[in-house]
């Protein structure tokens, strides 16, 4: 059996920033990478964004850039300005080529496509079986997401961030190209909580993104309704869909850590990278990436890499409160969006704030839900 030091289960975006982070800081070069994924990760499959404060480290391969961005609900519509963060755009299918560029220059990375159908751990390591054969990794970096993990069980309940999304090109120009649409909850609501998405790419084109945050799926036919009812609202008459995508974000503060073990760290989504109370994972996973090589540097047991910290508590009264009272997120976001500044709020959601910053966002919010959600969790 071919042996490695680390095996990534997936090439998706968390194995591949890892890698990617692992050849940057020049210290494993010494040591066999093995990355296996079932798909070649040659297509646009997905397209992430982001806040940034700075210029990036993927700048080179950022497609849209805005300055501003739109919140509205049913009572306002607020035009925030974002400074002194940016939201970027890639396209998966950028970001796969610029790392697979690199890991070609690497003499002891390799990837090879096969499904992976199970690991077990054995004394010294990780034993991986795929379509392509058995393979050994003294450590092996998990990012096939399980969600039987979250299903079967009760305590952490699950959110979903579904939605459909349409690329969509204009006869006449009707977008604003410096400004994006964050959520557009003036839509009726329905008793869930669900909003518009809107990247402008230029006057005439656009990503419109039908979304919700809700515990149960919907039939295909009505989220293509909810774009429909949204073109008609812009007053769009003629226009074509250049490109369809449709994505499902788990959304849960289920502890996907105490899976880790001593050689097997989840990462991704599969690893609670994902922001629980925005499905937002780009930039969690740039961070985590960054912080496994710092680990690796004075660790091995992968057990330790986790830290809890207060914001994991937030986010878990959020999806409390999403899971059980469902229509009331319109109204907690709104509520958050009306009166703080852009960047405190990402500075909130990239984790980064003070206790007394906390308070301020969290100060905004209906008190209710939140009083009620933290006694149901305490008792
Ligand atoms: C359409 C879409 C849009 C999104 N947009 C954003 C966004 O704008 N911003 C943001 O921050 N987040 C976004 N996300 C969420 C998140 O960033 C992505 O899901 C991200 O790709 C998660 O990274 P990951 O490494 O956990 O999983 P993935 O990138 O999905 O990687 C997992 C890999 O495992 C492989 N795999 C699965 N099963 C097997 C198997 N049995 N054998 C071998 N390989 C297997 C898959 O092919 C995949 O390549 C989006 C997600 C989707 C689906």
């Amino acid at each position: 059996m071919k042996k490695y030091t680390f095996i990534f289960a997936g090439a998706g975006l968390s194995s591949l920033m890892t890698v990617y982070e692992m050849i940057q800081s020049g210290l494993f070069s010494e040591q066999q990478l093995l990355l296996i994924d079932i798909d070649p990760k040659k297509t646009n499959d997905r397209t992430w964004s982001f806040w940034e404060k700075v210029s990036g480290e993927f700048d080179a391969i950022v497609t849209q850039k805005y300055e501003s961005a739109f919140f509205k609900s049913q009572k306002y519509s607020r035009k925030l300005a974002l400074q002194p963060y940016t939201y970027k755009s890639i396209r998966g299918v950028d970001f796969y080529k610029s790392v697979f560029d690199l890991i070609s220059q690497q003499s002891n990375v390799t990837f090879l496509q096969a499904k992976i159908t199970t690991f077990s751990e054995s004394k010294d390591g990780v034993e991986v079986q795929t379509s392509a054969g058995n393979f050994h990794g003294e450590k092996l970096f998990n990012s096939i997401y399980n969600p039987n993990l979250v299903a079967l069980q009760t305590k952490y309940p699950l959110v979903q961030q579904h939605f459909v999304g349409w690329f969509i090109k204009t006869k006449e120009p009707i977008f604003t190209t410096e400004t994006a649409t964050f959520m557009d909850f003036s839509i009726s609501q329905q008793e869930t909580t669900r909003f518009m998405y809107v990247l402008p790419t230029s006057k005439t084109e656009a990503l419109l993104e039908y979304t919700l945050f809700s515990p149960d799926l919907l039939k295909k036919e009505a989220y293509e309704k909810g774009i429909l009812d949204y073109i008609k609202a812009l007053g769009i008459t003629e226009y074509e869909i250049l490109e369809k995508e449709h994505g499902n974000i788990p959304m849960t503060c289920y502890p996907f850590w105490k899976h880790n073990t001593q050689n097997v760290l989840h990462i991704g989504s599969a690893g609670g990278w994902t922001k629980a109370s925005t499905g937002y994972t780009f930039k969690n996973t740039t961070k985590k990436s960054k912080e496994v090589i710092r680990f690796l540097q004075n660790h091995s047991d992968f057990r330790k890499f986790h830290k809890k910290d207060k914001f994991y508590f937030y986010d878990l009264l959020l999806i409390d409160i999403l899971y059980h009272n469902n229509k009331i997120g319109s109204t907690i976001f709104a509520s958050m969006f009306r009166k703080s500044k852009a960047a405190l709020l990402f500075k909130f959601l990239d984790e980064e704030t003070s206790l007394w910053e906390d308070l301020k966002v969290i100060w905004q919010c209906p008190k209710m839900p939140f009083i009620k959600a933290v006694l149901k969790r305490l008792f």
